[in-house]
């Protein structure tokens, strides 16, 4: 978040990182990076739907680009959850973790718990240069559990 004074989500503040990244500014790519801040962990389709939403027309082939071309200039983030198909965010470089609802999806931020970056340090590195660990928590979010808690009472009361 070195953006200067452009506020997250803005359209100066997707130019502004664009260029920190050498990258050319074009309407989709700004709109993906606007679509990505205001709906972390989009997948691809959801951020094809909103940036049409956005700009009237765009490719799913040219987003799919776009989300590629971000990822690899570390732009964005590209996570993929077991069974879940890839999603993106515009947090980047600090490592955090992310607790995923094995029912819906749903996926929220997880903080590194003990400063910055200490999953950088495996116990053993078998000789591989490390530079990046991928956590993943998996539970029911409290919509899903609720969901169960409802069941579960409806299931006592009808007396099964
Ligand atoms: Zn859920
Ligand atoms: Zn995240």
């Amino acid at each position: 978040m070195h953006q200067g004074e452009a506020a997250l989500g803005s359209r100066a503040w997707a130019v502004g990182l664009l260029r920190t990244a050498g990258l050319r500014v074009t309407a989709t790519r700004t709109a993906v990076l606007m679509v990505l801040a205001e709906r972390p962990h989009a997948a691809a389709e959801e951020v094809l739907v909103e940036v049409r939403r956005r700009i009237g027309s765009a490719s799913t082939q040219a987003v799919y680009n776009v989300l590629a071309a971000l990822s690899a200039a570390e732009v964005v983030r590209r996570i993929e959850p077991a069974g879940s198909p890839a999603r993106y965010e515009v947090r980047v470089g600090d490592n955090h973790h992310h607790v995923v609802c094995r029912r819906c999806g749903a996926t929220a931020d997880v903080d590194c718990v003990v400063g910055r970056r200490p999953c950088l340090t495996p116990s053993e590195t078998h000789g591989y240069l490390v530079d990046e660990a991928e956590v993943t928590f998996w539970g029911l979010c409290p919509a899903c559990a609720g969901t169960d808690q409802e069941l579960e009472a409806t299931r006592l009361a009808a007396g099964a």
